[in-house]
């Protein structure tokens, strides 16, 4: 299994590649990357480098991806050597946002409400539509709330669209949500479809910090989430994991009572932190299911173990490992990186209550 990507993502997939009796080769850049650790075979290269990922796709049989900002010129130039898993359509939906908004739009799956932003006129003029508070984001490349801005009543609009370097943005209304949950679902080669039950998630300065499992919400809302995801995947003709973020707004009517509904935030076509609860707390892991899907076997059985919390290592905190590695029940996963920098992502623990 060819992975782009050396990250702890990668080291994952690898590591439940390994279970499966498979063998991984990673693309990255440097050896000691945390993927690069626990693979069979590396290739160290830019991903421009045709003759090293010539190389690296006659040396694997499929090929898969950990973060979807992979350029589409190297996903092409893979996917005329071997299968890349998801395709490329997945990569096309979802490295842009206004793209991704449209596809969902198009599909009639709820979003915020938002527009395009080329330029600081064009923000102006949809302040006015959309109303404050809104955020704005720049179409590409964004990641744990880089490369967005909030708009509140008094901000300066150019100043913000300036801040964001000019780039092409995406406006987007804020949507007053109760909680933040994502489903980690699977397609598998067949078309079969698996997802985990829907989970919670909590963040500090942008970074996820805990994910519990099951997410607290109606059991048709929770529903709901999944056939969209189902959805959303078969849409992109998908194969393999993906999470899907979405904000649970919640509403009391005049008769007292409570209306939810889901609002997609976020497509990640890859495993995912939210996910990462799985591994100890599902009877597959996200990173098994995402092997099993792209190597054409069947999907696992995504039942959850118990009341589950993962919570992640974020720089310092990691520090923490002996007195977690002391801890009867907690499940303890590091990465591997030499060097704790603030908000790097280090290692998560998982307790799982029956
Ligand atoms: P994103 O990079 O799109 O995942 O956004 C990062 C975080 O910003 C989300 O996890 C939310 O907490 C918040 N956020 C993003 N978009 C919106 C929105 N339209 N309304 C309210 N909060 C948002």
């Amino acid at each position: 299994i060819g992975v782009l990507g050396g990250g702890q993502l990668g080291r994952m997939i690898a590591m439940a590649a390994a279970r499966l009796g498979l063998k991984t080769h990673v693309f990255a850049h440097h050896a000691d990357e945390p993927a690069c650790q626990v693979s069979a075979a590396a290739t160290l290269a830019e991903w421009t480098d045709e003759a090293a990922l010539a190389r690296f796709a006659d040396a694997v049989d499929v090929v898969t991806y950990e973060f979807e900002n992979v350029p589409a010129a190297t996903a092409a130039f893979l996917s005329a050597r071997k299968p890349v898993r998801p395709g490329a359509l997945a990569l096309e939906k979802t490295q842009d946002r206004l793209t991704e908004k449209t596809f969902l739009r198009d599909l009639g799956i709820p979003t915020a409400p938002f527009a395009d932003v080329a330029d600081a006129g064009a923000l102006a003029r949809h302040v006015g539509q959309i109303g404050r508070p809104a955020i704005l984001k720049t179409r590409r490349f964004g990641y744990d709330g880089k490369g967005q801005i909030m708009l509140r009543e008094g901000s300066d609009v150019g100043a913000a669209f300036r801040s964001l370097g000019g780039a092409p943005c995406i406006l987007e209304g804020f949507v007053n949500f109760e909680r933040e949950v994502s489903v980690v679902g699977a397609r598998g080669l067949d078309g079969s479809f698996a997802a985990f039950d829907v989970c919670e998630n909590e963040h500090e300065n942008h970074i996820l910090s805990v994910t519990r499992a099951p997410a607290h919400m109606a059991p048709e809302t929770a529903a709901e989430a999944m056939d969209i995801t189902h959805r959303i995947l078969d849409a992109l003709d998908y194969v393999g994991v993906i999470a899907v973020e979405m904000f649970l707004v919640a509403e009391t009517d005049a008769s007292g009572v409570r209306r939810e509904r889901v609002v997609v935030n976020e497509i990640a076509p890859r495993v995912h932190n939210s996910g990462h609860w799985t591994i100890d707390g599902a009877e597959t892991s996200q990173f098994e299911q995402h092997v099993r899907a792209i190597a054409g076997w069947p999907l696992g059985s995504p039942r959850r173990r118990g009341q589950v919390e993962m919570r992640n290592l974020i720089g310092e905190q990691a520090d923490q490992w002996a007195a977690l590695a002391a801890e009867p029940g907690a499940c303890l996963h590091l990465y591997g990186k030499a060097e704790a920098r603030p908000g790097r992502k280090m290692g998560h623990v998982t307790r799982v209550k029956p």
